[in-house]
């Protein structure tokens, strides 16, 4: 072989080298740069993508600090954003040419840059370090920013560092740009969230503010329908005239329905404020069921349909529930089927299925269009708009039914066909106890109530003191009223010995009927008080026995109450 072939050889393997080194450090770089996108991808802010960005660099370009500088797009100075020297920290960066070129997309080596306007603001003991600098930058949405990767050499960056920062540009800026698009994403979100809050805010007061405004109102309609009941059960009693006795019974039954009305607003009201306590405990549902139903069977009879109860277990299995909760449930849904069924049956089947209490009623009704079906347990809404003249309701029922459940954590479905029959069915989650204890349901009273009792009324409105003194002089009481809470405290200590009774109102002027009822308690605890008011839940209730009332009628007063609390307190 000759010389000069040989020489010719010899070249060709060195740059055979040279290339394979070449490739080997690019396939390296290839492998940064995917490390770098793996890990600047779940990065979460700029500072993360810059610092991830110098990790990866300082395996390549030999820089001796590393400043990133960002500004935004309109603003014409720069602020350094990170840096691995902190004497570049507080620095204001003027924007001029070579930062500029550097944001478009070019990788600049600057060989003197301590003379660069640039670099004016950096002080002269830091400029002296500047020997040599690496320069690129990003345009992203909304910032500019600016990689300077500074020498303390002279020449310390070459060709090969220039264009090994030209292959990692292109990474950092989709990184930037979609960092940017999060952050003002996040922007976004967080406003949004904001004013959701805000809204969600106002809602609830809103909400709050209706609910107290329904259960002010409601109380206070109760109060004048208390009177109209009561004025009516008084005629009913002395009227003999069978026209006028017919006027008066659907009276009666109109204002009755008025007050279901007043008293499901009432309740939902209630509920809504989330002022609806659950109470559990041990009951015999089976007896319970029973005598509730009673009053269904008159009613079924009066329309010649078959109320068919089918409860599949016996009257000794306990279960943990609340009664009335329940109780209120499937009145409503076997009045509800009473109600929409013209013809044939309905049916109420109870059972305990996988430690659940399944309530299911059944008729053969009008059924209701499937478009109806889920709106029906909505406020006020009635599957059919002229079902409320027809039928009356104020569509509040299913609405209460359904809150209730969902208090109770159980579920309520409903299947139902136009012309043949609906089918709602209650789920809810219970615990069963097998006992052999005597049924605690109370058994009912005969109302009969004692006659000739000395009884003192202790009432501030006068339509009420005159109701309640008719309806107890027509049952053969001597009646005194007083219009406050302080004068019946005088009173009882002044005349102890000639009252057997006493009628409490619970809101009054001066002194309310619970501070009185305390302050009688003090002196005298023989005579019976039993509570007047217009609120009928269980915690007003609650409150008044702990007072030291012996019972509780609630308004409006009907004769029927007062009887049977005057026979349940005087033995
Ligand atoms: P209300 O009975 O007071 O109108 P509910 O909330 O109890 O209010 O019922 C809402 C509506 O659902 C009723 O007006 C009626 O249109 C429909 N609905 C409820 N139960 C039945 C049923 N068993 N058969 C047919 N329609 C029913």
């Amino acid at each position: 072989m000759s010389l000069k072939l040989q020489e010719q050889l010899n070249e060709a393997l060195i740059e055979l080298k040279q290339s394979q080194a070449r490739e080997a450090r690019l396939l390296s770089e290839n492998r940064a740069i995917l490390d770098a996108i793996s890990s600047i991808t779940v990065a979460t802010n700029k500072q993360q993508i810059f610092k991830e960005l110098k990790n990866v660099l300082s395996l390549y370009i030999n820089f001796s600090d590393f400043i990133v500088l960002s500004k935004n797009s309109d603003e014409s100075s720069f602020n350094t954003i990170l840096s691995s020297n902190p004497n570049y920290l507080d620095i204001t960066w003027p924007s001029k040419a070579k930062f500029s070129r550097a944001i478009l997309g070019e990788c600049i080596i600057l060989f003197e840059p301590n003379k660069l306007e640039e670099f004016s603001s950096v002080v002269s003991t830091s400029q002296s370090c500047i020997q040599s600098a690496l320069v690129t930058g990003v345009r992203a949405t909304i910032t500019d920013s600016v990689i300077v990767m500074i020498g303390h050499k002279a020449g310390q960056f070459n060709l090969e560092s220039r264009d090994t920062l030209s292959r990692f540009r292109p990474l950092l800026e989709r990184a930037l740009i979609d960092i940017e698009r999060t952050e003002q994403l996040q922007q976004l979100v967080d406003v949004k969230t904001h004013q959701l809050k805000i809204a969600q805010v106002k809602a609830e007061n809103a909400n709050e503010a209706k609910s107290r405004f329904l259960a002010m109102m409601s109380h206070e309609l109760r109060t004048p329908l208390s009177a109209v009941l009561g004025y009516i059960d008084i005629l009913l009693g002395d009227v003999d005239c069978n026209h006028q006795l017919e006027i008066l019974e659907k009276m009666e039954s109109s204002a009755e329905l008025l007050l279901v009305l007043i008293n499901d607003i009432l309740e939902l009201s209630r509920i809504e404020s989330g002022e609806f306590p659950i109470k559990y405990q041990w009951v015999k549902l089976k007896n319970e069921l029973n005598f509730m139903l009673e009053h269904f069977t008159t009613l079924a009879d009066a329309k010649d349909l078959k109320l068919n109860v089918n409860v599949e277990f016996n009257e000794s299995l306990s279960i943990w529930v609340d009664s009335a909760r329940v109780m209120q449930i499937v009145f409503n849904l076997v009045g509800n089927a009473l109600k929409f069924t013209h013809h044939g049956h309905v049916t109420l089947n109870v059972s305990i299925e996988n430690k659940c209490l399944k309530i299911v009623v059944i008729d053969s009704g009008i059924g209701i269009e499937a478009s109806r079906l889920d709106t029906i347990f909505s406020q006020f809404k009635q599957a059919d708009d002229s079902i409320t003249r027809k039928y009356g309701g104020s569509g509040l029922g299913l609405t209460i039914s359904k809150h209730l459940v969902s208090l109770m954590s159980g579920t309520i479905k409903v299947e139902s066909i136009v012309g043949h029959g609906s089918t709602f069915s209650i789920e809810l989650p219970i615990s069963i106890k097998h006992s052999s204890q005597p049924n605690v349901t109370q058994p009912k009273r005969k109302l009969n109530s004692k006659q000739g009792l000395n009884i003192l009324v202790v009432e501030d409105t006068e339509t009420n003191q005159m109701v309640i003194r008719l309806l107890l002089e027509r049952l053969g009481h001597t009646v005194t009223i007083l219009d406050n809470g302080l004068k019946s405290v005088d009173f009882i200590k002044e005349n102890m010995e000639h009252i057997d009774l006493v009628f409490m109102d619970i809101s009054m002027p001066i002194m309310d009927g619970l501070t009185a009822t305390k302050e009688i308690r003090k002196f005298c605890p023989r005579i019976p008080v039993i509570a007047l008011t217009a609120h009928a839940m269980e915690q007003d209730k609650q409150q008044c026995l702990s007072c030291g009332m012996n019972d509780f009628v609630t308004k409006p007063i009907r004769s029927k109450d007062i009887e049977r609390s005057i026979q349940a307190v005087i033995s």
